[in-house]
């Protein structure tokens, strides 16, 4: 019918069933962003990969811990110079404290991250 919808969610679930392009934002600003099945199967920016962690797997062990994203979204009204997800990142180095800018990691998919190609391979989710 020429529509779009747009669905603003953090169940990467749905994302997976319904969508065919995603925007991943953090504190205002485009972390990643690409195709569904690009951005799932290489996940380039530590926000994505972390949401992507952080999904519940029927493997997990009962009564274990879920992954977390370890610290705070910063304040809207005090936001850091640079990398917005700086304070949370495990890879930060001195140069995020620039705002990295979005590179293209395969066409149509941009990732905005100073070591998007330094990062190890996400472990195959069972
Ligand atoms: S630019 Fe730096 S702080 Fe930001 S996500 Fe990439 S490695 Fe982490």
């Amino acid at each position: 019918m020429g529509m779009a919808i747009v669905l603003i969610t953090h169940d990467l679930g749905v994302i997976a069933e319904m969508c065919d392009d995603v925007v991943v934002m953090y504190a205002g600003r485009i972390a990643e962003s690409g195709p569904v099945d690009a951005l799932f199967s290489h996940p380039s920016h530590p926000y994505t990969r972390g949401l992507l962690n952080s999904i519940p797997r029927l493997s997990t062990a009962r009564k274990s811990r879920l992954n977390v994203i370890e610290g705070m979204v910063p304040s809207l009204a005090d936001l850091p110079s640079g990398c917005r997800f700086q304070n949370r990142c495990p890879y930060r180095i001195d140069t995020c404290l620039r705002q990295p800018p979005l590179e293209e990691v395969t066409p149509g998919h941009h990732v905005a991250c100073h070591r998007w190609r330094e990062l190890p391979p996400l472990p195959i989710p069972s």
